[in-house]
């Protein structure tokens, strides 16, 4: 039987889990409803790494992502002067590396655009009849959720209401699903901060930039990435763990406002601070958070699930949000077309197969980030001496852990269900 199916959110795993559910079934009726009233495909550079390739090939996407992924070489250490303290090599195929730059690097624009470019060709190939295949709506969001045994009540920001068979939560780390399906309560203290706020935009590019990535601490413990690659302009992220209450209260408040937080607490930062601060008051694609995990005991209320950082954001600072996300679709449309019309017992097995996922990617700990951001001179130099030491070992090792990449695929479930390529 086909299912009537509500998606929310058109990030990363919203359009792959309504093509993956359309492929096993082309009779399913799929609405994705995205907030934003256009896709909303800024954000820097994502790693695509452990199983996210493999998903991705299975779906038949790799050679097309791959061909929009940016060519970093590799990281640089820099002390304010701009001189270099160490040096990781990117990650080769198959290749496991210390190092921030992994084997497929891409905006997460491009991977956005191309999967929701991949659902809409797949469901114009299917020829699909009013009443089945993917539809999307943008410009609206959810405002209510009510349960009983015959499925999802749901009402939309503009006053319609609609029932469902399943409600798939794939709006982000601060997800309205979680907080609607689960209450305010659980949803809040589901969010387990890091003590890291995070800012991410785009900057001119400068002469003699070249494709590394390029990291440095400041005082007052702060840390700067740019990554520019091959790309016309560079994507700078900017890290602190200060905790000015401004900071923490911007995200409730206007872009403007947090711009002007994150001006307030990076100003007197040591290295090319008249560049950052021009990207963080002007950049037309300013995105910042405060980063977290997103740790819940059970992924689904009835019949309403949590798909990708919804339900189990690692944080960027892992590099694996997108990977588990990925696996959150496959594994979360691969129950569903396995368990047929019993969608709880698919919830369930979605739940039971995520777990071990979920667990490998959040082993990182908010104990791990402070030691990560020194705030006085003679804690960065000895961080410097400590990263230059890493840094030489790494690159007498750089193939470790070879072998562990064909590893993934085969840690996935294996679901002929699916009807992949
Ligand atoms: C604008 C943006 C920029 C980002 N930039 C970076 C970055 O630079 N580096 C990084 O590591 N990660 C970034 N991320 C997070 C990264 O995309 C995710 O960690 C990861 O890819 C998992 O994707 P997801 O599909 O679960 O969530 P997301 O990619 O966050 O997608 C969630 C989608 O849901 C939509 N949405 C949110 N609330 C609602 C609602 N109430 N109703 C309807 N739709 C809703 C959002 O607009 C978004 O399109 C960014 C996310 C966003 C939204």
């Amino acid at each position: 039987m086909p299912l009537n199916v509500l998606i929310v959110g058109a990030g990363v795993c919203g359009p792959a889990v309504a093509m993956l559910l359309q492929g096993s079934n082309p009779q399913h009726n799929i609405t994705i409803v995205e907030r934003s009233p256009t896709l909303r495909s800024t954000g820097q550079q994502i790693d695509l790494k452990n199983q996210a390739p493999h998903i991705l090939r299975k779906m038949g996407l790799l050679d097309e992502i791959k061909a929009l992924c940016v060519n970093e070489t590799g990281l640089e250490v820099v002390d304010s002067a701009g001189k270099q303290i160490a040096y990781f090599g990117a990650a080769a195929s198959g290749e496991r590396r210390i190092g921030l730059t992994s084997e497929h690097e891409i905006m997460r624009g491009d991977i956005v655009r191309a999967l929701y470019d991949a659902s809409i060709k797949q469901n114009s190939d299917f020829k699909a009849s009013p009443g089945q295949g993917i539809t999307y709506l943008f410009g609206q969001t959810i405002t209510c959720l009510g349960q009983s045994a015959q499925g999802v009540d749901v009402t939309f920001s503009d006053g319609r209401e609609h029932r469902y068979d399943l409600v798939i939560g794939a709006d982000g780390q601060y997800s309205r699903t979680r907080r609607l399906a689960f209450g305010q309560e659980v949803s809040d203290a589901a969010f387990k901060s890091l003590g890291v706020h995070a800012a991410y935009f785009s900057i001119p590019r400068i002469d003699g930039e070249g494709t590394l990535a390029r990291g440095h601490l400041a005082p007052g413990r702060k840390m700067i990435y740019t990554r520019t690659s091959d790309r016309p302009v560079t994507g700078a992220l900017l890290f602190t763990m200060d905790e000015s209450p401004r900071l923490k209260a911007s995200y409730k408040e206007s872009v403007e406002n947090q711009r002007e937080a994150f001006v307030e607490v990076f100003k007197d930062m040591d290295w090319q601070t008249d560049r950052f601060i021009s990207g963080l008051k002007h950049s037309d694609d300013f995105y910042a958070n405060e980063l977290g995990q997103i740790k819940l005991d059970r992924l689904s209320a009835g019949r309403v699930v949590l798909l990708g950082d919804a339900g189990y954001c690692p944080s960027p600072f892992t590099g694996l949000g997108t990977n588990l996300c990925l696996v959150g679709a496959y594994v979360l449309a691969g129950e569903l077309a396995r368990q047929g019309n019993d969608v709880e017992g698919a919830l369930r097995c979605y739940e039971e197969k995520m777990r071990p996922f979920i667990d490998k990617c959040q082993q990182f700990s908010s104990k791990t980030m402070g030691a990560l951001f020194p705030s006085s001179r003679l804690g960065i130099w000895a961080m410097h001496n400590l990263i230059w030491a890493v840094s030489k070992v790494a690159g007498l090792f750089p193939q470790s852990q070879k072998g562990d990449y064909d590893n993934h695929d085969e840690r996935l479930p294996k679901y002929p269900e699916l009807n992949l390529p």
